[in-house]
């Protein structure tokens, strides 16, 4: 069986906040914005991670290609533990772990020319001289649907589809193997999604990328996802095969998250049970106990508040993190 391009064990992010400024006196906290994960992408897959704003699925992205220093767990990428990797050595894997931010306009330094903004990251990694850089960039222009007249223009004279193929250009001119796309479409109007999402996979098929791609519009993410993984404050809470997560997810909160997508059709409705969760998700500086959705979750149990449910294959490729799933 093929491994894993890249996963992660008991991965963990918490941030100290409060204690100081106008808190000052206050007792510092802990923000627990992910902890114990565990997840594996395999090579060509999209992986989709969906769950409410807040619930740490940006950090989870930052912290797999180490642009955030994870507090405990492990990250293996290609088959070696990069983890603990210091900056040097964590160089050439940069090359080939590469995110797409949301927000096109703000990612991109509107001084800088669009040939710049793209040749930069060769400029860091690499001998390239600025005959190759040129070229690569022309041919990236073109992969990503932009007229070679955009090289000598700047960000603010492209619309937001456009600014997004500047930013997806950059992101892939070094040829990377895996991709964060962080919100990549979230900003932007629903035909121009479309349009990117395309764009993003045709680049999959014709350079073998690999794709997490996080998104709170899970419409988007069905369409190009392969597997889809469901997160609620700071814990995977279901992943399983797209169909299985659209047709007969498992989990409460995914129930409830798939039942608010609106069905353009009523053959495309999902056959899964329906559950409606009331109130917000509660802060991450002070989770609740045991389950963490038990707060909202209309089937919780007694158990449920003493005892986090362990994420726990239920079939083949489906695994679940609920005590219903044991107590069957
Ligand atoms: Fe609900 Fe309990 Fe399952 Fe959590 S473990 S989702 S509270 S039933």
């Amino acid at each position: 069986m093929t491994e894993p391009l890249i996963s992660a064990a008991n991965l963990a992010k918490h941030f100290d906040v409060g204690g100081g400024g106008i808190f000052r006196g206050g007792r510092p906290s802990k923000l627990r914005a992910v902890d114990d994960v565990a997840l594996s992408i395999m090579p060509g897959e999209t992986l989709g991670l969906v769950g409410e704003s807040g619930c740490g699925k940006s950090t989870l992205g930052r912290l797999l290609i180490r642009l955030l220093d994870p507090t405990a767990g492990s990250i293996r990428f290609q088959g070696q533990e990069i983890t603990g990797l210091g900056r040097a050595a964590m160089r050439e894997f940069r090359r080939s772990m590469q995110i797409i931010f949301q927000d096109p306009y703000g990612a991109l330094n509107p001084r800088m020319a669009v040939e710049d903004i793209i040749a930069e990251p060769l400029v860091i990694h690499g001998t390239k001289s600025s005959v190759e850089r040129r070229q690569q960039v022309t041919e990236m222009l073109d992969r990503v649907g932009l007229p070679r007249r955009a090289l000598d223009r700047f960000p603010h004279e492209f619309s937001g589809g456009q600014r997004q193929r500047i930013g997806i250009a950059r992101a892939l001119i070094l040829r990377p193997r895996f991709v964060v796309c962080d919100e990549a479409v979230s900003a932007l109007d629903v035909s121009v999604q479309a349009q990117i999402v395309n764009l993003l996979q045709d680049l999959q098929r014709d350079m073998g990328l690999t794709y997490l791609f996080i998104a709170h519009d899970l419409s988007v993410v069905r369409h190009i996802s392969d597997r889809v993984a469901v997160m609620y404050l700071g814990k995977i809470v279901e992943v399983a095969e797209k169909r299985v997560i659209y047709n007969d997810p498992q989990h409460p909160y995914t129930r409830a998250l798939i039942a608010a997508v609106p069905a353009p059709h009523p053959s495309r409705r999902s056959r899964g049970k329906r559950e409606n969760i009331a109130g917000d998700i509660p802060s991450a500086l002070n989770p609740p106990s045991g389950c963490r959705f038990h707060t909202r979750c209309p089937h919780v149990m007694p158990i449920c508040k003493d005892v986090a449910p362990p994420l726990t294959q239920t079939q083949a490729g489906h695994q679940v993190a609920c005590h219903l799933m044991t107590q069957a």
